[in-house]
């Protein structure tokens, strides 16, 4: 069994990004850029843009946080969001999901082009992974086909199973797996028999949000396991997958933490100089 070190791994891709990011600036003369939303005080949300900025910082790309509070008026959040798609130094951006409840999220995102969705959540994004053409995909599945990817784990042939069928996880994953040649079936809650389903995958992918979801006897031997959960369990974090039960097992395993989740920023800042590449082409 190898456990898929996902820490490491996103520090590597820093470091790449950060001559990636170089030679983008000496060309351009100026560096990739982000912008960052974050509405109210939220202190979760607050923590993932700080570390979504200092990422960008370890990665060469220039940040750009704004800060408004909760009180915001939909009129200006959009205000903001439509000046920051028409700057030419913001090649993405992102607005820190949840918003409050007195905003409208879907029409505030409409407002962010499709070419600086680094979040790949628009509609024209999904349609072009829908049809295996190049977009910007979600920054979760993302980090999993990269993680595949670096440990030479090809899902060309494979029987893949994903649980969940999340706009954010589930079923960009499918898709993704998918467009790799991967036989794929996606379950969710409303899905009979699971347990047999699991048991035929080579590559399971666990994206339900239930602490210690999947149990030994769901796997397969020799199957590689990914563990995209992110549960709080009397305070400390646990995944989807029930890993010390199921790791000896597995041919790989993701952690969690320490799995896919540092991944998810390091693709958010990979999709950044992506949309910034495309932007000068
Ligand atoms: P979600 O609640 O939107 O979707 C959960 C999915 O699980 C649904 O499609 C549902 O049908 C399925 N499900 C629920 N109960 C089930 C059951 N009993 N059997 C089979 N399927 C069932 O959640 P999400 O946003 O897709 O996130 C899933 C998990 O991934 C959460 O733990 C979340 O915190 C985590 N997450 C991690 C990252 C990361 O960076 N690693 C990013 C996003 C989400």
């Amino acid at each position: 069994m190898t456990c898929i070190d996902g820490k490491r791994i996103a520090a590597d891709i820093r470091a790449e990004l950060r001559e990636k990011s170089a030679e983008f600036e000496k060309k351009y003369g100026k560096k990739p850029g982000l912008a960052v939303v974050l509405v109210g005080e939220d202190p979760a949300s607050q923590v993932y843009v700080r570390n979504k900025v200092k990422g960008c910082e370890e990665a060469g790309i220039r940040s750009f946080a704004h800060y408004l509070p909760a009180s915001a008026s939909q009129k200006e959040v959009e205000a903001l969001v439509s000046d920051l798609a028409a700057d030419e130094n913001v090649h993405g951006i992102l607005v820190q999901l949840p918003l409050p409840a007195h905003l409208d999220a879907e029409r505030i995102l409409a407002c962010i082009p499709a070419c600086k969705d680094v979040d790949g959540f628009s509609a024209e994004n999904i349609g072009r992974l829908a049809m295996h053409e190049e977009g910007t995909v979600a920054c979760t599945p993302l980090g999993v086909m990269e993680l595949l990817r670096r440990y030479q784990i090809d899902p060309c042939g494979k029987r893949a199973v994903v649980i969940g069928r999340s706009n954010i996880v589930g079923r960009p994953m499918a898709l993704l797996l998918l467009n790799a040649d991967a036989t794929v079936t996606v379950c969710h809650s409303r899905t009979k028999d699971l347990k047999s389903i699991c048991r035929e995958a080579d590559i399971l992918v666990a994206a339900i949000g239930k602490p210690h979801f999947v149990t030994a006897d769901m796997v397969k031997e020799g199957a590689v396991v990914i563990d995209v959960g992110i549960n709080r369990v009397d305070g400390k974090l646990a995944g989807d997958v029930d890993f010390d039960a199921v790791a000896s097992k597995t041919s790989y395993i993701t952690p969690v933490p320490g799995g896919v989740g540092p991944m998810t920023i390091a693709m958010l800042l990979t999709n950044t100089l992506a949309c910034a590449e495309r932007a000068m082409r």
